[in-house]
């Protein structure tokens, strides 16, 4: 009983610690991204382990998983079917560790070997998405990259796939009835946390990342005086409603929101020359005549009026 309230007490703590070195790694600090990922694995770890407990208390210790993988051979079966077979025949796990005092818990691979098990239904639910094995599987290579080589990801990358095994891990606790995720987040990272947990925060969020890094890279080696010359502009979005759209090279207008699923380009805010005097107007209030000019400006529409 002890061992279970560790668990999930690191668990938390190490789920927090990630949240708080995921800011730090927005705010700037790059490296702090790799403390986030090790400190996010951890609680992953312990978080399968969890699982494990939840058919049986010692499947964590090795010993116990032995057991389960020789029956699986056995029977030619998979390891949670194995498992279920022992436990139908009231299998006593408790005999395998009694009198050891150090024990070795499972690898994150044997933990995710039976969590495997729930992907394709073979409870008969599909418990798991494929997804966020696969994602555990990129962060554990991550996590040796970062530790054995170069940091070698992008930011980005890393931060889209922090919020996949945040978004994974908060539908995992609460399928297995483990703990209630967004309840054990301290206040100071709910702001955080709640970006990283809802997809379409997170997605916009990374839209605003690439409004601010464009123009920051576009203005970038420009001497002040100059900047007022660059033709940049942010318009809201009227596909999705945010101001997330800026100038795109491949767009057929000249803008693209960033916004990932939405990339409209069509807006009618985006100004345009006239065919006539050159000024800019947004091309909504710019008229079209009959074989000679595509956009014409107010003024030259109507000069009377002006
Ligand atoms: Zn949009
Ligand atoms: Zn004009």
């Amino acid at each position: 009983m002890k061992f279970k309230l560790d668990i999930k007490a690191n668990a938390i703590d190490s789920f927090n610690e990630a949240l708080s070195k995921y800011e730090q790694g927005q705010n700037g600090d790059l490296k702090a991204f790799k403390f986030s990922i090790a400190h996010l694995a951890h609680s992953i770890e312990l978080v399968l382990k969890m699982y494990l407990q939840t058919l049986e208390e010692n499947l964590v210790f090795s010993k116990c998983f032995k057991e389960v993988l020789k029956r699986s051979k056995a029977d030619g079966t998979d390891l949670l079917s194995a498992y279920k077979a022992l436990e139908g025949e009231e299998y006593d796990f408790g005999q395998l560790i009694h009198g050891h005092t150090s024990l070795h818990t499972v690898t994150v691979e044997q933990a995710l070997s039976i969590v495997k098990c729930e992907v394709c239904g073979i409870t008969g639910n599909n418990f798991v998405d494929q997804d966020f094995i696969d994602d555990i599987n990129w962060m554990k290579d991550l996590r040796n990259a970062i530790e054995h080589f170069e940091f070698e990801f992008t930011a980005k990358e890393v931060r889209l796939c922090i919020g996949r095994l945040v978004r994974g891990l908060a539908e995992f606790t609460d399928i297995f009835s483990l703990f209630d995720l967004d309840r054990e987040v301290g206040e100071d990272r709910v702001h955080i946390f709640k970006v990283l947990a809802d997809e379409y925060e997170h997605a916009l969020s990374e839209a605003n990342i690439s409004v601010s890094e464009q123009k920051h890279l576009l203005f970038a080696g420009v001497r002040p005086k100059h900047q007022m010359f660059i033709d940049w502009n942010v318009y809201t979005c009227p596909s999705c409603g945010n101001d997330t759209m800026i100038p795109n090279e491949d767009s057929s207008s000249g803008y693209r929101c960033t916004l990932e699923g939405c990339e409209n380009e069509e807006s009618e805010d985006i100004e345009v020359d006239c065919d006539i005097c050159g000024a800019s107007w947004p091309n909504g209030e710019m008229t079209s005549w009959e074989d000679t000019y595509t956009y014409v400006c107010p003024r030259c529409e109507n000069p009377e009026a002006w």
